[in-house]
């Protein structure tokens, strides 16, 4: 039982911190720089640890649905993998990136929650310079 609560903590801590970082933004007053690192930090792990489909495109147009970790990481696949690191390379498939993972489990919550932590690190970083 404890041992299954640490694997999902270990699966799903980007989630817990970006819950955190949005309760802090309205209930705690803590430092720009801070809330910078901990929203960035929450980018990370959308980009690379949440679990969600690969959704790379298979060879006869469908799109993969093996397990992977992270907006930027395809599954075990070396050319799916590839393709996602070369459609993030390239700035004009960003959206086509997006809708295709949003299609799929888990990859809803992490574009939202990729959008969400940047939309925060921004504000954060506004913040700083501003004050
Ligand atoms: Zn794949």
């Amino acid at each position: 039982m404890r041992a299954s609560t640490e694997k999902a903590f270990h699966r799903a801590w980007g989630y817990l911190l970006l819950g955190f970082v949005g309760f802090a933004w309205f209930g705690l007053t803590l430092d720009p720089s801070v809330m910078a690192a901990l929203s960035g930090l929450a980018v990370v792990y959308m980009m690379f640890q949440a679990p969600m489909w690969c959704c790379a495109e298979n060879r006869d147009g469908t799109y993969c649905r093996k397990n992977s970790y992270g907006l930027l990481r395809g599954c075990s696949i070396r050319q799916h993998k590839w393709q996602k690191i070369k459609m993030a390379a390239d700035n004009s498939s960003w959206s086509k990136l997006c809708r295709r993972v949003f299609a799929g489990i888990g990859g809803q919550s992490a574009v939202i929650g990729a959008l969400a932590a940047s939309v925060s690190a921004l504000a954060a970083v506004v913040q700083l310079v501003v004050t």
